[in-house]
């Protein structure tokens, strides 16, 4: 059954097939290749995209490198940047409707979700950072007996960016703001699954004012577009969002050209559940946490660990918000819960629910394939529990998908281990009553992020990384953000 769409979505769809956006140009990949973008939720044929390949890639660092050094871009004073980026953050609000809906078409999440939370969070990203920008000192005077000395803060030139699937506007809007507030210039790699908000925001972009060249979208496939931005000689910086798989890749290639590189990568997030925890909103926030975008989100809560005296009731609760939801297509005003992204991504998830099963753990809520009626050619499945050892293959690998392994424990030191014994680290939650110990469970669990009495909590001003198998690098949403993309000079001479 085809959605309904708005008309701009519909206009935006029928430029086919959907063509790069270089140097403020749009125009085909040089070798005339695309690639194939489907609907998740009926697996049809969206739209046909542009398959750039290493040389369009090497024209959109050229074309970044032109806009860096001759446009005005980098030598503008913040406040003149922040006004530019303020008027995308403004469109990108007034587009909101369309944008959801192409985000919500491409990914598969509820449209609600989209438009309540993806796009508007973006445009809330450009104002933070573009505020940030002119409040930051360009020159900070050092006081050094001796030296008349400041230091510099300058933007780095071409920073390259390559996104997953998962969140596409939202990370893109994460990933270049700083970069863009800080005065450098983009060279965006999207996810092939997802790239076609990122060419609207394009067309955002453009209109807002952003000079050519100063934002590029290079679409294509990651072993060619992805792997030759990773390794072009010509960019200053690199940040990846994906796979720890794919990182190391990145990482190696930006290795060899000493480009400094980001990771923002996987996790296998755990919530700890103590007895005075309170159980019911403990277990409807992490069914909805684990369902969150059908499972697709890095830093959810995937590993449940409750404490034996409350594993009856909470397990009764958690089995009664799962069994709720309602799944469907994205644009259905009634789902709750999408597809996942691709059939390739329904394989995975049902795959480990088959070999965690295998491999001993007991299923305590079967999941599988679901079939949404009038869509059947979708890609959906539904939620799924499993318990067992907590070195069962479900249990230590990242899934992304909605599936949850619950692992029972004593006391506090030993929910500390097993939260610890994981080889990712991007975030966990603690549930407690007790805000002493919540505090204290917190602070030892290895990750970037420890959220409390909730899980998913994200903030401009609160940084957002991973370290172990779940990256490196620096992170996201922090005002440190904004430095990572101004490198520091020291400009120094003696006092007479
Ligand atoms: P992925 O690593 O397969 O792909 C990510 C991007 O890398 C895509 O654009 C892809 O085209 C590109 N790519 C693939 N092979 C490449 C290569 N050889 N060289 C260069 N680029 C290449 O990840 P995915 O399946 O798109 O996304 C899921 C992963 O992303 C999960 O592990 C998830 O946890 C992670 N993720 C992390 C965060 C975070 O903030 N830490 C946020 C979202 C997603």
């Amino acid at each position: 059954m085809r959605q309904k769409l708005l008309p701009e979505i519909e206009t935006f769809l029928g430029r086919q097939p959907l063509p790069l956006f270089i140097g403020g140009a749009w125009g085909p990949a040089e070798r005339g290749g695309h690639f194939e973008v489907r609907d998740p939720g009926e697996g049809q044929l969206l739209g046909r995209v542009a398959a750039g390949e290493a040389v369009d890639v090497d024209r959109a660092v050229r074309a970044a490198q032109t806009a860096f050094r001759s446009a005005p871009w980098a030598r503008l004073p913040a406040n003149d940047r922040a006004v530019i980026l303020h008027r995308l953050a403004d469109l990108l609000d007034r587009h909101r409707a369309a944008l959801a809906q192409l985000e919500s078409l491409d990914v598969g999440k509820p449209l609600a979700q989209a438009a309540g939370f993806d796009i508007p969070n973006v445009a809330q990203t450009l104002r933070y950072y573009a505020d940030l920008a002119v409040r930051t000192r360009a020159r900070e005077p050092i006081a050094v007996p001796g030296f008349e000395a400041h230091t510099l803060r300058v933007p780095y030139g071409v920073c390259a960016f390559i996104f997953p699937w998962n969140f596409p506007l939202l990370l893109v809007g994460w990933g270049i703001a700083p970069a863009l507030a800080a005065g450098n210039t983009v060279v965006i790699k999207p996810a092939e699954d997802t790239p076609l908000s990122t060419l609207y925001f394009c067309q955002l972009a453009e209109a807002a004012g952003v000079p050519p060249g100063v934002v590029n979208v290079v679409t294509g496939l990651g072993e060619t577009a992805g792997a030759a931005l990773a390794a072009h000689p010509g960019i200053q910086r690199l940040s990846f969002t994906g796979s720890p798989e794919v990182g190391r890749l990145i990482g190696a290639s930006c290795g060899r050209n000493l480009v400094p590189v980001k990771l923002e990568l996987g996790g296998k997030g755990a919530a700890v559940l103590f007895e005075d925890a309170e159980v019911e909103t403990a277990a409807q926030a992490l069914a909805g946490a684990i369902t969150l975008n059908t499972g697709q989100v890095c830093c959810t809560a995937t590993r449940w660990l409750v404490q034996r005296k409350i594993w009856d009731r909470f397990l009764e609760q958690a089995l009664h918000h799962l069994q709720a939801i309602r799944i469907g297509h994205g644009l259905d005003p009634e789902s709750q819960m999408g597809p996942v992204v691709s059939e390739k991504q329904r394989q995975r998830v049902l795959g480990y629910v088959q070999k965690g099963e295998q491999a001993g753990a007991r299923l305590l809520l079967a999941g599988g394939p679901a079939t949404v009626p009038g869509h059947e050619g979708g890609y959906y499945v539904k939620p799924a529990l499993l318990t067992g050892g907590p070195d069962n293959i479900s249990a230590r690998e990242e899934i992304f998908g909605p599936v949850a392994y619950l692992l029972p424990f004593e006391s506090e030191a030993e929910a500390i281990a097993l939260v610890n014994r994981s080889q990712y680290g991007l975030a966990n939650s603690v549930w407690s009553a007790d805000l002493g110990r919540a505090n204290r469970v917190a602070e030892a669990l290895v990750a970037g992020n420890s959220w409390i009495n909730a899980h998913n909590l994200f903030a401009h001003g609160i940084p957002y990384a991973g370290c172990n198998l779940s990256g490196l690098g620096g992170g996201v949403l922090g005002p440190e953000t904004l430095l990572d993309y101004l490198r520091a000079q020291s400009v120094v001479r003696p006092r007479s």
